[in-house]
C-alpha cells in the first residue's frame, strides 16, 4: 500500500517496536485498573480517581498503537503471555496497596513510558510522521500522567506533615 510505502524507515521494525508498547500499554492498563481497587491510605479516594482515569488512557493508547499496527498491515500481539516477554517498562506488581508505594511505582512506569515515546518520536519524526503524531500524543499524555502522580505524592507528603 502506498501508504506504507511512504515510510523511510524499516516497517518490520518499526511493527516490532509499535507491539512493543503495546504490550507496555496493557501492563500499565492493569497496573493502573487493580491499583485503584486496592488503593488504601489517606487521600484513597482522589488517588483512586486519578489512576482509574490513566487506565482509561492507557486503554486508549493500546488501542491508538493497535489501529496503527493494523493499517501498517502488521500482527497485534495476540497472545497476552506476550506481553511479559515484549514489555520494555515490565509490570511492577502492587503488594503494597498504600496509596505512596502506588504512587510510586506508577511514577516508574511512567516514568519509562516517556523514554520509550521519546525514543519512538526520535526514530519516527523525519521518517513516519504519521506514527510520530501518534507516538506525540501518546508522549504528552505519558508527561502529563507522571506529573498528575507527582501532585498526589506531593499532597500526599505535605498533609503528613
Ligand atoms: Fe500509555
Ligand atoms: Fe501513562
Ligand atoms: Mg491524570
Amino acid at each position: 500500500m502506498k501508504g506504507k510505502e511512504i515510510i523511510k524507515l524499516d516497517v518490520n521494525e518499526l511493527l516490532k517496536l509499535l507491539n512493543k508498547a503495546l504490550a507496555d500499554e496493557w501492563l500499565a492498563y492493569y497496573q493502573y485498573w487493580v491499583g485503584s481497587k486496592i488503593a488504601v491510605g489517606p487521600m484513597r479516594d482522589a488517588v483512586a480517581r486519578e489512576l482509574a482515569e490513566h487506565a482509561g488512557e492507557e486503554l486508549q493508547h493500546a488501542e491508538m498503537l493497535v489501529n496503527r499496527i493494523i493499517q501498517l498491515e502488521g500482527k497485534p500481539l495476540l497472545d497476552p503471555r506476550s506481553w511479559f516477554e515484549e514489555t520494555n517498562c515490565g509490570y511492577e506488581v502492587p503488594e503494597d496497596p498504600s496509596v505512596e508505594s502506588l504512587l510510586k511505582q506508577n511514577i516508574k512506569g511512567e516514568r519509562c513510558a516517556i523514554d520509550v515515546y521519546n525514543k519512538l518520536l526520535e526514530l519516527t519524526k523525519d521518517k513516519d510522521p504519521i506514527t510520530a503524531k501518534i507516538v506525540l500524543e501518546i508522549l504528552e499524555d505519558e508527561i502529563e500522567h507522571e506529573a498528575d502522580l507527582q501532585s498526589l505524592l506531593e499532597d500526599l507528603e505535605k498533609a503528613r506533615r
